[in-house]
């Protein structure tokens, strides 16, 4: 049998380098700075963003890096070196007045671009939807950009490679626009809610915002608590390293699709959930600090209020199933970043909450692959304490809390078990609480 393969963990600063030599090949002069930002694993709270849950993502060490230079005829350019990738479709240098872009406008990749420099503007004018005073983010009248991006982050994987590519353009697009290499965190939070209304409109789908506030406000070594009624975050200085853990992801490389309809379909039956029990969002069912309890009283009320006639657009019994998930997402959320306050945390009860959150994923919100199962259940039956699908599904990545001495161990039975089932070969991956996007040269 083959070796588990291994992501290279990424030289961040010689990638810079080299991307900064294919600029000047590019584009005929240097680049003024390269930017990098994270892509992000998330512990608890997969589709409860939208509906105001509790997240807990964290940066991890794998970024994407943009190279930019400005210009003054309100051009955007940009290539990107993943142009060959077969997740990257249509790889061309790509070009667009900063006037031009709109909804419907700009399709591929470049979308995830050109539609940051959409977003900066939206949010400075106060047009978005959840409004942030940063006027610092409108872009000169003749500002343009010429733009090259490289990723370390597995693209289409969910670790969120999309979010890692926005943010990296917001940082530097944001410093050539304002001559500021360090935007506050009132700052990232307007260039993360830029990077949010990019990917809605100008991309198509239809995300809440855990990844690209992960990206752009994680501090090393902390997990964030993410509150996304208002997007403030708490930090939990959580380390696994203390108890002899890690965080192991194994990318399944199974299809992964986030833009072609599954991911709004659920956000429609969260909201149809919502609509039902009478209220704006779906954490509003909920009290501050909500247990298992409240979670069943909700149910027991929607089952009511559709009992005495309350009307359902969608179909019941499925949107039941949402409820139940965005429900005890939230409970859970809650129960590890309790656990996670601790002085010393009881990793096998937040291993067994991650458990509890991927059977939800999967028999609930109904969004795994036996892909992913297979790899939880492989995790599991090799030693770890949890293991959970991460981000939206379909296919990309599983999360493990892993011994550090049984990691090679681990992957060598995953790597086994997705053989015997046919599957691709997968990846592995340790991953690291890291720091949020920042400018690297
Ligand atoms: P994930 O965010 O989990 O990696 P998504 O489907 O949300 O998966 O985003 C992947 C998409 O993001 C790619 O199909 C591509 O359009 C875009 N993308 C990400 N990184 C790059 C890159 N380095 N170059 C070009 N496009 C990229
Ligand atoms: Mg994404």
């Amino acid at each position: 049998f083959a070796r588990p393969r291994w992501v290279a963990q990424p030289d961040v600063r010689e990638r810079a380098q080299r991307l900064s030599q294919k600029f000047e090949e590019a584009y005929g002069r240097a680049p003024v700075g390269v930017w990098a930002a994270p892509g992000r694993a998330n512990l608890m709270g997969e589709y409860v963003d939208f509906s105001g849950g509790m997240c807990l993502p964290f940066a991890h060490q794998y970024v994407t890096l943009t190279a930019a230079a400005p210009r003054e005829d309100g051009v955007l350019n940009a290539q990107s070196m993943q142009d060959a990738d077969e997740s990257v479709a249509d790889g061309r240098p790509q070009s667009t007045r900063i006037e031009d872009i709109a909804p419907g406008a700009i399709p591929g990749w470049f979308g995830y671009v050109a539609g940051v420099a959409w977003g900066m503007n939206r949010v400075a004018r106060g047009e978005s939807a959840h409004p942030v005073a940063v006027t610092e983010l409108e872009l000169a009248a003749d500002f343009g950009a010429d733009l090259m991006v490289d990723s370390t982050v597995p693209i289409g994987a969910g670790l969120a490679s999309s979010a890692a590519l926005e943010c990296s353009v917001a940082l530097a697009l944001f410093s050539l626009n304002t001559g500021q290499d360090h935007p506050d965190d009132p700052q990232r939070r307007a260039l993360a809610r830029s990077c949010i209304e990019a990917e809605n409109h100008i991309v198509g789908a239809n995300t809440g915002g855990l990844d690209q506030t992960a990206s752009l406000r994680s501090h090393a070594g902390e997990i964030l608590a993410l509150d996304c009624r208002d997007f403030d975050v708490a930090r939990l200085p959580a380390d696994p390293a203390l108890a002899g853990l890690t965080w192991l992801a194994v990318d399944t490389r199974a299809p992964h699709k986030l833009a072609d309809g599954q991911y709004s379909s659920r956000r429609a039956e969260c909201e149809a959930a919502a609509a039902v029990l009478g209220l704006p969002t779906l954490r509003d069912a909920l009290p501050e600090a909500p247990t298992p309890d409240d979670a069943a009283a909700v149910l027991a009320r929607f089952d009511h209020l559709l009992d005495a006639g309350a009307e359902l657009t969608e179909d019941r019994a499925k949107t039941r199933l949402r409820l139940r998930h965005s429900m005890t997402e939230m409970v859970r959320s809650v129960q590890i970043a309790h656990e996670m306050r601790s002085d010393v945390p009881d990793w096998s009860r937040v291993g067994h909450l991650l458990v509890e959150g991927h059977e939800s994923m999967r028999d609930d919100c109904q969004v795994t692959v036996p892909e992913l199962d297979a790899a939880v259940d492989g995790c599991l039956s090799a030693g770890a304490l949890g293991a959970k699908v991460v981000g939206g599904g379909f296919g990309g990545s599983v999360i493990a809390l892993v011994p550090l001495e049984s990691v090679e161990r681990l992957a060598a039975a995953v790597q086994l078990c997705f053989t015997r089932n046919g599957f691709r070969e997968p990846l592995f991956l340790t991953l690291q609480p890291s720091e949020a996007g920042r400018r690297i040269l």
